[in-house]
């Protein structure tokens, strides 16, 4: 699950990290109350106007601008709340904007150079220990530094028995070239930073950029954060940060019903028991020269009313244009699968407009192939794998 900018930056907050101050606003009016609001806070003229969307790369979008008076606070909110900002991150669609984030600029000229750095804390599965990843590279993509200059991003592995060490924070302000002021805030920026992550469960946080503003202070400018969703229980606070509006509707959907569902790009919708074999599956389709068009796993209970609920997901996506199901009966039995399936086939009625491919295979395989071959229903079966994969490859020819 990933939380919205100002989300984040409500829990960095609540752990001690400086952040760029702001007010979330629905309309431009709400923006403008915003500012003033800010200003009596902050004392801050100057507003910097940010898309609220589940999307980086907002700034090169036109999703972030700066705004030098009320006029163009209410005029640059306007614009952008109720845009598709196309971003490097989303699609050529866009993401809808529903609202922005109205914040104190915080890069305003004093006494020293301000400086964008990059950092993000994250999980080294390698070597099964948290990360701390940063560079002197702020405010770009980290994609393209570690694509461009890799000697720019240096890295801080964190040992769970003794946490991060105060040694390892001095190394990053060493090693983002601070001294003074600024050094020390640094540090004490990476501690609570560090803190926030751990405490949280998250699975990763991304602040880029970090600001060294010109007064010495370090700033946290943007956040991006994603939680660990097996962690979210123990977070209510977390859990009612979600924003179903930036998910997949229909992810969202088979969410609520229970099932395990990614939406994917391509025409084959796939309905199988397990993870593992959902992911055969999917090379399967690919090998056949389809591609899954979601990733659906229904679980150990592939009863009627189950299948039928998978069924009407699968197809809410326009691009299905055939539907493997591909089961493993192992304690739940083949035969009952296929009931399940005939039964659902029935109840929905002329819902179902393109071809069923039913691969079962494990007790009582043969009877369940009966069962669907009897059923005079547009439903192939097969037993075997590559046979399944046959009619999906004679199924996409005849559509090509
Ligand atoms: P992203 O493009 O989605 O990563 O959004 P960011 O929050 O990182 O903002 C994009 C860029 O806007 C930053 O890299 C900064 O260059 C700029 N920016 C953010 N806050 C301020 C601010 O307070 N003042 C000014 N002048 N620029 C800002
Ligand atoms: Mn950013």
């Amino acid at each position: 699950m990933n939380l919205h900018e100002y989300q984040g930056k409500e829990i960095l907050a609540s752990y001690g990290v400086t952040v760029q101050r702001g007010r979330i606003a629905n309309t431009a009016d709400e923006a403008v109350a915003a500012a003033k609001q800010l200003t009596e806070e902050t004392g801050t003229g100057w507003h910097i106007i940010k898309a609220q969307v589940h999307a980086g790369g907002r700034g090169k979008g036109g999703g972030v601008k700066l705004a030098k008076n009320l006029e163009e606070v209410k005029e640059i909110a306007g614009s952008i709340i109720g845009m598709d900002l196309v971003t490097p991150q989303t699609t050529a669609a866009g993401k809808r904007v529903h609202m922005v984030l109205v914040a104190e600029d915080v890069y305003g000229p004093g006494e020293s150079e301000i400086q964008e750095f990059y950092m993000s804390v994250l999980l080294d599965r390698a070597q099964s220990r948290n990360m701390i990843m940063y560079s002197t590279e702020g405010g770009m993509d980290i994609e393209t530094v570690a694509e461009e200059t890799p000697h720019l991003i240096f890295t801080e592995t964190i040992d769970p028995a003794h946490g991060l060490q105060a040694f390892q924070a001095r190394r990053i302000a060493f090693n983002l070239g601070l001294s003074g002021k600024a050094f020390k805030e640094m540090t004490k920026f990476v501690f609570a930073l560090y803190e926030a992550y751990v405490k949280s469960d998250s699975a990763l946080f991304e602040i880029n950029p970090v600001l060294k503003a010109s007064d010495d202070r370090i700033i946290a400018v943007d956040c991006k954060i994603t939680m660990d969703e097996n962690a979210l229980y123990r977070h209510a606070d977390i859990q009612a940060m979600r924003d179903t509006r930036e998910e997949s509707p229909i992810e969202v959907e088979a969410k609520a019903v229970g099932l395990n569902y990614v939406d994917l790009d391509g025409n084959v919708g796939c309905m199988v028991n397990g993870a593992g074999l959902a992911m055969a599956t999917m090379d399967l389709i690919k090998q056949a020269g389809g591609e899954p068009a979601n990733f659906l796993d229904v679980g150990g209970t592939a009863d009627a009313k189950r299948v039928e609920e998978a069924f009407r997901i699968i197809l809410k996506d326009p691009a299905v244009e055939a539907i493997l199901v591909n089961i493993f009966g192992g304690i739940v039995r083949c035969d009952r699968v296929a009931q399940g399936i005939v039964d659902a086939y029935k109840n929905m009625g002329d819902a179902i407009k393109v071809p069923i491919i039913v691969r079962l295979q494990g007790t009582n395989a043969e009877i369940a192939k009966e069962l669907i071959d009897t059923s005079g229903l547009n439903v192939q079966s097969a037993v075997e794998f590559q046979e399944a994969a046959d009619m999906v490859q004679a199924v996409i020819a005849k559509n090509k």
